[in-house]
């Protein structure tokens, strides 16, 4: 199922920035996010953001995208 993904401003402790969905409950405040579009699944949302930003540093959520979740 497509949803919204967003991702976190702040890098975490291994200077990632982390991916969520819409619907989860870790998303960051609206001050800290980015949308990052509308897609059928992490890998996509990854991808995209990948290109969209030219940066690398992007990591799946624990929860919502665990598909994703690297460490
Ligand atoms: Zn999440």
């Amino acid at each position: 199922m497509a949803k919204f993904y967003y991702y976190n401003k702040n890098t975490d402790s291994k200077g990632n920035h982390e991916v969520h969905t819409e619907d989860c409950s870790y998303k960051p405040d609206v001050s800290n996010r980015v949308l990052i579009g509308y897609e059928n699944n992490c890998q996509s949302a990854i991808q995209r953001v990948k290109k969209d930003t030219g940066k690398n540093n992007f990591d799946g959520c624990y929860f919502c995208c665990n598909d994703c979740h690297i460490g």
